[in-house]
């Protein structure tokens, strides 16, 4: 045998691609070549796979031996390939046998003493696998717990190449773990936590019913960051699904470890003001990483004090929430990650956080207040259909202590959700955040009366038609809280409510 094949996968954002591993062992000098647009990682997989055979009590050719990577034209990077590669040099020398090369899908760094390394973005790599008709897959010990959630696939964890090797040879396992069972999780804040603040949560529990993005201005310390941390306890859990394309995206970002393996809470990430573009939509030289906004996908992204972000940043959010989705390219490489989150936004009132109505120590100047939450306008807003006032609550509202868990809550904006896909059946969209405009007059209005209303206001101007269509959007998620069929004056009202104190409109 001089030439052994075998299979392995190339991530692309979280699309797999299968790649040909061909190795050739032919009489010549000495040399080692790997074709196929390796990455630098992969390119020292040279110096990793030769010690790490020859510390494995195994034989380096010194022949000439050819590492192709096919199709060639696509640029592959990691160092996932480094135990398909080794076992195929084996192979392709000799030590193996191609049967035994055929046993399962290999995946896996190898160190220089020969033992096997985790790598990212195994549950993407390997629901590629399976849908190749994969069945047996070989993974490092430390990834075993990620793999296994793969239910219809055989897989086998080792923590070195020798004990790999034998389980070819012989079929004899030197290592056979078990997954444990995750302890059912307990989430780390819950909305009871919160004291007062009673219309603000019905605001974020109507956000998450319809999905509505949310912004909140209030002074430091008045509750804004401790009602954001808890959103996304009140969202509905993700289903199995969901919840491996999630963990898959943490898989690959290398952030799996702060979230239990297969956890159903949806995320909640929350990139500091200063984080740059990459780090917030993507990106990366060598291997393309997803961004704050693809690991909040199906959860929620909260950005603390917005009005200081860099320009720029929050414009570079548009383009995932109009699309749900972030496509990075890289020369040669186009990768995307999905990206649908709720966006929370928190600002203070002014500059110096300490505005309060008349002003108490505030120095800042009415222009500059203006200019601060002018940063808060623009498209982006337009994509923002709650504005609250965040206030501390009063030491009445903090005495009282009967706030309400976030479970009871999830319960009720899983109700409405369901009112709300049913109604959505026949339409492409879920959410009523996310019904077009044009249907907003027509299949989607509300009744007579909440017309009335809506058109009195836009006839004095006190409207815009943004803000018509958002408080449409906002009344069906206040009707679904609340069983009615369609939305009327009263919930027309409550919705323009929940749309005060806002800048730039
Ligand atoms: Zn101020």
């Amino acid at each position: 045998m001089t030439l052994a094949r075998t299979t392995s996968i190339n991530l692309l954002g979280l699309k797999g691609e299968p790649i040909e591993i061909e190795v050739d062992v032919s009489n010549g000098l000495p040399a080692y070549s790997l074709l196929g647009l390796p990455d630098a990682t992969l390119s020292e997989s040279r110096d990793r796979i030769r010690a790490a055979i020859l510390n494995s009590g195994r034989n380096w050719p010194n022949r000439k031996v050819t590492v192709s990577l096919s199709p060639a034209w696509l640029p592959k990077s990691g160092s996932a390939f480094d135990l398909p590669i080794a076992l195929s040099i084996l192979t392709a020398s000799g030590q193996l046998r191609e049967s035994d090369l055929s046993k399962a899908f290999f995946l896996g760094e190898l160190s220089l003493e020969g033992n096997l390394r985790p790598v990212r973005g195994v549950l993407p790599t390997l629901i590629a696998a399976r849908d190749l008709g994969i069945k047996r897959v070989i993974v490092p010990r430390e990834n075993f717990q990620e793999a296994g959630l793969l239910k219809d696939l055989e897989v086998l964890a080792f923590s070195n190449l020798s004990h790999v090797i034998s389980y070819l040879e012989s079929g004899v396992r030197a290592e056979n773990p078990t997954l444990i069972e995750l302890p059912k999780e307990v989430a780390k804040h819950d909305m009871s936590e919160v004291a007062g603040h009673v219309e603000n949560k019905v605001a974020l529990e109507i956000a998450a019913a319809g999905g509505h993005n949310l912004l909140m201005i209030g002074a430091p310390g008045s509750g804004k960051t401790m009602l954001a941390e808890r959103f996304s306890t009140i969202l509905p859990p993700l289903d199995e699904d969901e919840a491996i394309e999630v963990s898959g995206i943490h898989s690959i970002a290398g952030t799996l470890k702060d979230r239990n393996v297969l956890s159903t809470e949806p995320p909640f990430i929350a990139p500091h003001h200063s984080t740059t573009i990459p780090a917030l939509v993507g990106g990366g030289s060598n291997t393309i990483k997803p961004g704050a906004c693809s690991l909040a996908h199906r959860g929620v992204l909260f950005i603390d004090e917005a009005p200081e972000c860099d320009s720029g940043i929050l414009d570079a959010l548009r383009q995932p929430m109009e699309s749900g989705s972030v496509t990075i390219s890289r020369s040669a490489l186009t990768a995307s990650f999905p990206a649908r989150f709720i966006l929370l936004l928190a600002a203070n009132p002014c500059p110096c956080g300490r505005f309060a109505g008349r002003g108490r120590s505030c120095q800042c100047t009415s222009l500059q207040v203006r200019r601060y939450l002018a940063k808060l306008s623009g498209p982006l807003l337009d994509r923002v259909d709650i504005r609250l006032r965040v206030e501390s609550p009063t030491r009445v509202e903090l005495s009282t202590s009967n706030a309400e868990r976030s479970e009871s809550i999830r319960i009720r904006v899983m109700r409405a959700r369901a009112i709300a896909a049913e109604r959505f059946a026949p339409e492409s969209f879920k959410l009523n955040s996310q019904i077009p405009p044009s249907l907003l007059r027509e299949r989607y209005r509300p009744s007579k009366d909440g017309m009335a209303l809506l058109h009195a206001l836009l006839d004095k101007e006190e409207l815009s038609a943004r803000g018509f269509h958002r408080t449409i959007r906002l009344s069906w998620s206040i009707a679904d809280m609340s069983g009615v069929d369609t939305p009327g004056k009263y919930e027309v009202e409550r919705a323009l409510l929940l749309r005060s104190g806002i800048p730039g409109e």
